[in-house]
């Protein structure tokens, strides 16, 4: 690890003014950071700490859900209004990591941690665009199973690793970001950006600015939602693929409002808008589920370890639509 200067600053305004706009990084749970600096991919000159600041707040009302950077994942996977009113929030959760992790990783860490590809996370291996801007990228030719199939590009095929991104995006979530220039809001959607020719710049996040909160609607349809999550193992993994959708039904029993993103397979949290826009004004049926699906996975582009992915991104899809049509309770469980 290399050298750095620590700092605990006990407002936001001391954080912001701590940070250089290069080489400084903000630690929250450092589940991620702190992982990466070990292993010299990460190498700051300074950690802020920013477990001092009040953004832990996890607040329900005026039509929307708002989640401070600092949350615990934990604390917002048991919060009684996100199991009600945001499922798919709480399972997405819940399915992430491990126990002790969830207790210390909070909600901005989470969705700015970065790819697990083993090439980025591995200094030996020069050619990493994400890590080392033009190296190339030792993925395309190596192991690549566990890598995205869409918005991939020839310079990165690297997955995006969070569930609860992917939640969030489905949900329309907004998040809210804070510099020595002031505040603004993103669409979470268009917060995360493609690799193209440039895979290291993951976010619109500019220098130095900090994520203070996430905020989602209320809606019928986030009421009607679900996390569904195949991975190799039970717990304590990654996601090969997900799904969370959202589908809710109008009084004559068609869909009313849908919503489906996907999680395993894309360069970001990928929302299938094509999918929704097909679902919607039709009767909940297993083919319409799975054409939806199909919809869902076109322009897949797939490496030579990875193209089970698509099919079972389908299945998984056709899967979380039939569940989140359905009136039957939902159980879900911890990883
Ligand atoms: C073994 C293991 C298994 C895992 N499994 C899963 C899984 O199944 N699903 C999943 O989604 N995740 C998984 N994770 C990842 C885990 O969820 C993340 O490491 C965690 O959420 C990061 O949160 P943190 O608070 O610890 O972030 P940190 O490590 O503190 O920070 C991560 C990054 O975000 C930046 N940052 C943090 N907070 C802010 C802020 N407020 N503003 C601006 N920048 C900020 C930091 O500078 C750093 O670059 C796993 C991790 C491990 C180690
Ligand atoms: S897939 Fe992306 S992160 Fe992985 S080696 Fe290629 S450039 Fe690096």
């Amino acid at each position: 690890m290399s050298p750095f200067s620590y700092f605990r600053p006990d407002s936001i305004e001391a954080a912001l003014a701590q940070h250089d706009g290069v080489l400084a990084r903000y630690l929250a749970g450092g589940t991620n950071l702190i992982d990466l600096m070990k292993i010299d991919v990460e190498k700051p000159n300074a950690v802020i700490d920013v477990n001092r600041l009040a953004l832990t707040a996890i607040e329900s009302g005026n039509g929307a859900l708002r989640i401070g950077a600092l949350a615990r994942m934990s604390d917002v996977a048991a919060h009684a209004a996100v199991v009600a009113d945001y499922p798919v929030i709480a399972q997405a959760l819940v399915a992430s990591a491990s126990p002790q992790l969830r207790n210390m990783a909070s909600i901005g860490g989470n969705l700015l941690q970065r790819t697990r590809c083993s090439y980025f996370r591995d200094i030996a291996f020069a050619a990493c665009n994400k890590r080392n801007p033009g190296s190339g990228c030792a993925a395309l030719a190596g192991e690549n199973r566990r890598h995205a199939v869409l918005g991939v590009s020839p310079s990165c095929i690297a997955v995006h690793p969070s569930d609860l991104a992917v939640a969030l995006v489905a949900l329309d979530a907004t998040v809210h970001l804070r510099s020595t220039r002031g505040e603004r809001a993103l669409a979470l959607d268009d917060f995360y950006v493609l690799p193209g020719n440039t895979p290291d710049k993951e976010t619109r996040l500019q220098p130095g600015e900090m994520v203070v909160a996430v905020e989602v609607p209320a809606s019928t349809v986030a009421r009607h939602s679900t996390y569904l999550k195949i991975r190799d193992r039970a717990a304590f993994e990654f996601a090969l693929v997900s799904a969370a959708v959202g589908v809710a039904l109008a009084a004559d029993g068609r869909i009313a409002d849908a919503r489906v993103a996907l999680g395993g397979v894309g360069s970001k949290p990928w929302r299938a808008r094509r999918a929704e826009a097909l679902l919607v004004g039709e009767p909940p049926q297993p083919a319409l589920f799975a054409t939806a699906a199909a919809v869902a996975l076109e322009g897949a582009q797939t490496q030579q370890q990875n193209a089970f992915k698509v099919e079972l991104a389908r299945r998984t899809l056709t899967r979380a639509l039939r569940r989140a049509a359905s009136t039957e309770e939902i159980s879900w469980t911890a990883g």
